[in-house]
């Protein structure tokens, strides 16, 4: 291989057509990984001309050759554009060449909430109040777009240089089209996946993100989540027979049990509200930072 063919590889180009028809070309340089999902990698780009830098989520074009990964691609990018909010990485745009489809994304650079689980263990009752309050806002914004994610999950979670927290990862998200819908497509992540999915002759909707938000609060403060077994099938023994517990050796609040307790219920019309979550006292019993410092991505907060 010569020289300048393997710096090609690492130069992305994007073209452009301008107004009048002329095509030119927007050049990006390919960074570190940043992270690896189903079917995409993730990497730092910087536009060569403005220096601005980007996530780009690159996708092989030769793994999407079934018409229903295709098509779920089609639905990530059609929902993920329409969304603009603080709390959700921000669209960019996309483009594509021979090989693969590029979607850039307002870059996190503190990485994910999964990440910094493992560095920490478990995080403390005050780092959960303050990401379960920004959880708490993007699920409403989603909601009132009648948008369900489906995906709510640590990984999914990044957090950003002013340690703000974004969702990302719109591949499972899905428009309720009229009152009263319920999809019926299996899907999510198998710690994170609400009872009615497994169950498609019940149907799901908007309730399998709260309890995903029941899954997440539990795994900050257990360190691990609460239907976890040896492999995908027994987790979802574990979760239609809703059998979890909290270890013992762990201290974790009345307030914070109960609102997991009140969440996670088998039947999606038994589980809280999100109006109830933010009324719920482990929400309002203390003052709740907006962000966190930085230290904590590695250290607890010293005030806890
Ligand atoms: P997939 O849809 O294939 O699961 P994801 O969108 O979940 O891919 O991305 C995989 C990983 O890449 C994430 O867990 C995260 O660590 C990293 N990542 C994704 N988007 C960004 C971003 N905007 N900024 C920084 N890292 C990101």
């Amino acid at each position: 291989m010569k020289n300048s063919d393997k710096l090609d590889t690492f130069i992305i180009e994007e073209k452009i057509v301008k107004v009048n028809g002329d095509i030119a070309s927007r050049f990006y340089t390919r960074g570190k990984e940043l992270g690896k999902g189903g079917f995409a990698k993730v990497y730092e780009v910087t536009n060569n001309e403005t220096k601005e830098i980007y996530a780009a989520k690159v996708v092989q074009k030769s793994s999407l050759t079934k018409g229903r990964t295709r098509q779920k691609l089609m639905t990530e990018i059609k929902i993920h554009r329409s969304v603009h909010n603080k709390g959700i990485v921000n669209f960019e745009h996309f483009f594509e060449d021979s090989e693969n489809i590029y979607i850039l994304l307002e870059i996190c650079n503190n990485g994910n909430l999964n990440e910094k689980l493992k560095r920490r263990r478990r995080l403390t009752e005050l780092e959960a109040q303050c990401y379960l309050m920004q959880l708490y806002s993007i699920i409403r914004y989603l909601h009132s777009l009648k948008i369900v994610h489906r995906d709510i999950k640590l990984s999914n979670l990044l957090i950003n240089e002013s340690m703000e927290l974004k969702l990302g990862d719109f591949g499972l998200a899905t428009k309720i089209e009229f009152e009263g819908e319920r999809k019926r497509t299996m899907c999510g992540t198998p710690n994170y996946i609400a009872p009615e999915i497994l169950d498609s002759r019940v149907g799901h909707s908007y309730e399998v993100d709260i309890w995903s938000f029941g899954i997440v609060a539990y795994t900050m403060l257990v360190g691990k989540p609460p239907f976890q077994a040896e492999d995908a099938r027994n987790t979802y023994k574990r979760i239609q027979g809703n059998k979890y517990s909290f270890p013992e050796a762990t201290p974790i609040s009345p307030e914070a049990r109960d609102l997991i307790g009140s969440i996670l219920q088998t039947n999606p019309s038994s589980r809280l509200t999100l109006d109830q979550i933010i009324d719920h006292p482990f929400l309002n019993k203390n003052t709740i930072p907006r962000t966190l410092p930085i230290s904590t991505l590695c250290v607890p907060p010293s005030n806890t």
